[in-house]
């Protein structure tokens, strides 16, 4: 089964993934666990995208896409992908359509977990005084959630037209929250 976790940044989505991770022995493939990680490890992905994550801007189509290719053999594996933060886009989602196909497979399912800005601004500051992610200061996080209904959020009639939208609660605890996905995967 390959699904995405959908949502604005901060809404849970990778909290709800390494969960999914752990009981079901999918994988989970998070574009920004990616490039932060080629951040990290100062490659030269790393070095043209830093800047970019910094500021909260969406790197091209061709990068992460790129990146989403090279793995799917081995969420193909493992039984499933669960996508986190990818894709954003409508050029990515009909490239990940067109590389499951190549491969016989599709999405199954889409969750989207519905939370309110003045939450997730709330859940940022927390995470940016716990993490210290660059990107999580309110500046950045201004651009990217304006990333996100501009260019993320269409995605959404994209999946309802292919019936494969199933829409949560995600403003509850992570164990209730945990549960609607659970139920919207049954
Ligand atoms: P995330 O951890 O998913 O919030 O991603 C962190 C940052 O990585 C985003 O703000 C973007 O700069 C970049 N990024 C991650 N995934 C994508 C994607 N699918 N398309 C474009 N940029 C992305």
């Amino acid at each position: 089964m390959n699904i995405i976790l959908f949502g604005p940044p901060a809404a849970g989505k990778g909290t709800q993934a390494k969960r999914l991770v752990a009981e079901r022995g999918m994988v989970q493939l998070s574009t920004g666990d990616m490039l932060r990680a080629a951040i990290a490890a100062g490659t030269e992905l790393g070095l043209k995208v830093k800047d970019i994550l910094a500021t909260g801007g969406l790197v091209s189509d061709e990068i992460v896409i790129d990146l989403i290719k090279a793995n799917l053999p081995a969420a193909e594996a493992a039984g499933g992908a669960i996508f986190d933060g990818f894709p954003r886009t409508v050029a990515q989602a009909e490239a990940l359509d067109g590389m499951l196909g190549e491969r016989g497979a599709k999405i199954d399912k889409v969750v989207r977990l519905k939370v309110d800005e003045a939450a997730l601004v709330a859940r940022i500051e927390k995470r940016f005084a716990d993490e210290g992610r660059s990107d999580d200061n309110p500046e950045a996080y201004k651009v990217r959630l304006a990333a996100y209904n501009a260019q993320t959020a269409p995605l959404l009639p994209y999946y309802a037209a292919q019936a494969k939208l199933f829409e949560v609660d995600g403003m509850g605890s992570v164990e209730a929250v945990a549960a609607h996905i659970d139920a919207a995967l049954a």
